[in-house]
């Protein structure tokens, strides 16, 4: 490739050191060097803009943020055994944004291990271990949420207690379908388990369905099958690592779009805007259930500096209006794109809630594998212009947009010409 000889370089010493698993993205890598707001930069000074990023969602580098971060460092960085009136306002403050219902929070580091800690209280609370999946969902690293994460593919075995549902959207259901074909795969699914003895434990999803391609509708689709777990004596699990935090623009919570209220909801990603910081928010009788005889001890989570960190991002997020920035600026993107479709034939079914949108790509006579190798020349070619995006679905050939929630009209519109001009280019390479 054309990469500058210190990017080559580097490139280089880090397939002599690093494990195999890490992956960089683009053809031509990016090096950055600094962020701020909506966007990166490299060393040569060149702006990237990210619409990617869904950690950053108050921007990059913000300075409130930081300031909350670093002054808490300066002080203490206390853990949960200790009293610490921080701690509990912000468990205050982050409860009041749930379903009344839902009042217990325990704090972790990562999504995984949100996953991981609600799949444990699941399986104690129900005594079952099965677990309901959609078919591409990615749930996290560690044994057991990789063992119920299908998107790994076939270099992770997936537990025997695993089941699989498929989702309206790629799958070729329609819409009026969707709620009753849920609900039939997850009744299956609990028939299947129970008859070989292993009985369903949670039903967990991510209410988004990024990894599966950004599956959002219908509104309300999840609900049928989230009754038939709680019959069956599992718990309904929404893994809120993407969608959470105002994502979705109408709601804090992307399972408040299917009108439901889970057992839990699992947070990381944006909560800290870039600190690792992860809680587990659910209703209080299995929370209390697992915590009064199971142990759960986790050194890092809930330490005082991540408290300050997340407690600042929420004040933000409220005091800014965040969620209806998502939300307005998520109908001009999707706007944009339904009109950009008219002229662009490579553009196909375009999903979107508030700022997690997806834009399946390909001719409609293209076969999957020239479907895929579009969306990545098109990831590509952006790139090239200064603008970040990702793929994302089962054939990898969905456009993953997904940028800071802080972004304003005139980034969008930025996003939408780059995104004109990469459509074209590769278009005419074909
Ligand atoms: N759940 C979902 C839906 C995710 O997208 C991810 C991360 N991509 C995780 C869980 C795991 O989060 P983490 O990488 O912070 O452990």
């Amino acid at each position: 490739t054309d990469l500058p000889a210190r990017e080559a370089d580097l490139v280089a010493r880090r397939d002599a050191v690093l494990g195999a698993s890490y992956r960089l993205q683009y053809r031509r890598p990016v090096h950055f060097v600094r962020g701020q707001g909506m966007w990166l930069y490299d060393p040569d000074g060149r702006a990237y803009l990210d619409f990617y990023n869904n950690v950053p969602s108050l921007g990059h580098a913000h300075p409130e943020v930081n300031a909350a971060m670093t002054e808490q460092a300066g002080r203490i960085s206390a853990n949960t055994r200790y009293l610490e009136p921080r701690l509990v306002d912000y468990a205050e403050r982050l409860i009041a944004t749930f379903p009344e219902a839902m009042d217990r929070v325990v704090f972790t580091c990562t999504g995984s291990e949100s996953n991981d800690l609600a799949l444990r209280i699941a399986r104690h609370v129900s005594g079952n271990d099965g677990v309901i999946v959609s078919s591409y969902a990615y749930h996290g690293t560690s044994a057991a949420v990789a063992a119920v994460s299908p998107n790994l593919g076939d270099a992770v075995r997936l537990s025997p207690s695993v089941r699989m549902v498929t989702l309206p959207g790629p799958a070729g259901i329609g819409q009026e379908q969707a709620g009753a074909h849920f609900e039939a795969q997850v009744k299956a699914a609990i028939h299947d388990l129970q008859r070989r003895g292993i009985g369903v434990a949670a039903l967990l999803f991510d209410s988004i369905f990024s990894s599966d391609g950004v599956c959002i509708d219908p509104p309300g689709f999840i609900a049928g099958g989230a009754d038939a777990v709680r019959a069956a004596g599992g718990l309904v699990i929404a893994d809120e690592v993407q969608p959470g935090f105002g994502r979705t623009g109408e709601h804090m919570w992307g399972f408040q779009r299917h009108g439901i209220v889970p057992d839990l909801a699992t947070l990381g990603k944006p909560m800290g805007n870039g600190f690792p910081i992860g809680a587990v928010v659910g209703r209080r009788d299995p929370m209390e259930s697992f915590g009064t005889t199971a142990r759960y001890s986790n050194t890092f989570a809930g330490n005082t500096v991540g408290i300050a960190t997340a407690e600042a991002v929420l004040t933000i997020l409220q005091r800014d209006d965040i969620p209806g920035n998502a939300l307005a600026m998520g109908q001009r993107l999707r706007q944009g794109l339904e009109s950009l479709a008219t002229s662009q034939e490579m553009i196909g079914e375009i999903r979107n809630a508030g700022l997690f949108c997806g834009v399946d790509i390909g001719r409609p006579d293209a076969t999957p594998l020239q479907r895929r190798k579009a969306a990545l020349d098109v990831v590509n070619a952006m790139r090239d212009d200064g603008v970040l995006i990702s793929t994302t679905g089962a054939n990898e050939d969905t456009l993953k947009i997904r940028p800071p929630l802080i972004c304003a009209g005139d980034h969008v519109d930025r996003f939408l010409e780059t995104l004109e001009g990469a459509l074209k280019r590769v278009a005419s390479a074909v």
